[in-house]
């Protein structure tokens, strides 16, 4: 039995004008798109913006339900709009930013478990790397650039593969 850690870096900044130009204008329609969430059972809305190989910027927003379940993310929402919209296009880079209605959201904010797996599917389908830029309503940005670093050992095509499954 041996045992293993696991490191990741990611880059912390003051401001976005530490960011290169395009993910400057990726993070400022992730913000945008936060008025466009549908959240009004939890008062937490969140913006989401991916920047496509070709350079378009798709944004999406986090689109609550009565019946909690039934919601989707910003994340969950603005890659269906990428699939939907421009399909076969890589995804270079995701920008998630949120505000709550009560108070100023100072960290940043970071895809939930589902949205990690969801993004990662697109990491595998392009075999492509999905850079990550989080900011809350505002302060400091976390910018990874590697999805897969937020969700290690993550379940993967490969997997269902090793089981024998003929269904993939
Ligand atoms: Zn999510």
């Amino acid at each position: 039995m041996k045992e293993i850690k696991l490191t990741i870096f990611y880059k912390e900044l003051n401001s976005e004008n530490e960011l290169p130009a395009s993910f400057q204008q990726l993070l400022k329609s992730a913000k945008e798109a936060i008025n466009d969430s549908y959240a009004p059972y939890s008062n937490f809305n969140v913006g989401a913006a991916a920047l496509l190989e070709n350079g378009i910027i798709v944004k999406g927003s986090n689109q609550e339900n009565a019946s909690s379940p039934a919601g989707i993310c910003a994340e969950g929402v603005t890659l269906s709009a990428v699939s939907a919209f421009h399909p076969n296009i890589p995804i270079v880079a995701l920008a998630v930013s949120a505000k709550a209605k009560n108070s100023e959201l100072s960290n940043p904010v970071a895809p939930c478990g589902l949205c990690r797996q969801a993004i990662l599917e697109y990491d595998y389908r392009f075999q492509r790397n999905i850079q990550l830029i989080l900011q809350g309503s505002s302060g400091k940005i976390i910018w990874i650039d590697d999805a897969k670093k937020l969700l290690p050992l993550y379940f993967g095509k490969d997997d269902i593969k090793a089981s024998g499954s003929t269904n993939f």
